[in-house]
């Protein structure tokens, strides 16, 4: 089965049950009942984790989306969450690391595919300092392999996420010209 924007999987009000009156639309707003559905986008973090040698943490996805590519630690941002808590929550969960200080850095547009449907995300990038690099341990079956490294184009050219090569390269730049 192809993949599906969300709007274009809602066909349904999900209150009333009343079917759309226009296929896709977006926000999408029930004629029946009044219900709206902006369909977000989701909030998700990424974390620049930066070693004492200014190399930056990249993690390689052992599952889809992306599955055998290079990204960086982070994830969804929970409900009743601050951005700064998801991005220790997230970094913590996937490697082990705590995050001491945390600068924000920029954020790009996502787009994020879950059993077939499209969903849009704001991701939301940090430089990261960590209290221990050496204490690296990734969650089983999320991520394969880690690495501390000065990302090259062949890097960029392997990340899973758009938004993640884009971070990195603005990162870069700000590391060229301080
Ligand atoms: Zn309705």
């Amino acid at each position: 089965m192809d993949s599906i924007a969300i709007e274009k999987a809602c066909r349904f009000c999900p209150r009333c049950g009343h079917q759309a009156d226009v296929d896709g639309c977006v926000p999408f707003r029930c004629s029946n009942c009044g219900f709206a559905n902006f369909y977000g986008p989701v909030a998700a973090v990424g974390g620049l984790v930066i070693n004492e040698q200014r190399e930056l943490l990249l993690v390689r996805r052992a599952r889809e989306p992306g599955k055998g590519k290079w990204g960086l630690p982070g994830g969804f941002v929970d409900r009743d969450e601050t951005i700064e808590q998801a991005l220790s929550r997230e970094v913590l969960e996937e490697t082990n690391l705590r995050v001491r200080h945390a600068r924000y850095l920029t954020s790009f547009p996502n787009l994020y595919e879950y059993g077939g449907v499209v969903a849009p995300v704001i991701d939301l990038f940090y430089v990261c300092q960590v209290a221990d690099q050496g204490e690296i341990r990734l969650t089983d079956g999320e991520l394969d392999s880690f690495s501390w490294l000065t990302p090259t184009q062949r890097h960029l050219q392997e990340m899973a996420f758009a938004s993640n090569r884009q971070a990195i390269e603005k990162w870069l730049r700000e590391e060229m010209n301080p």
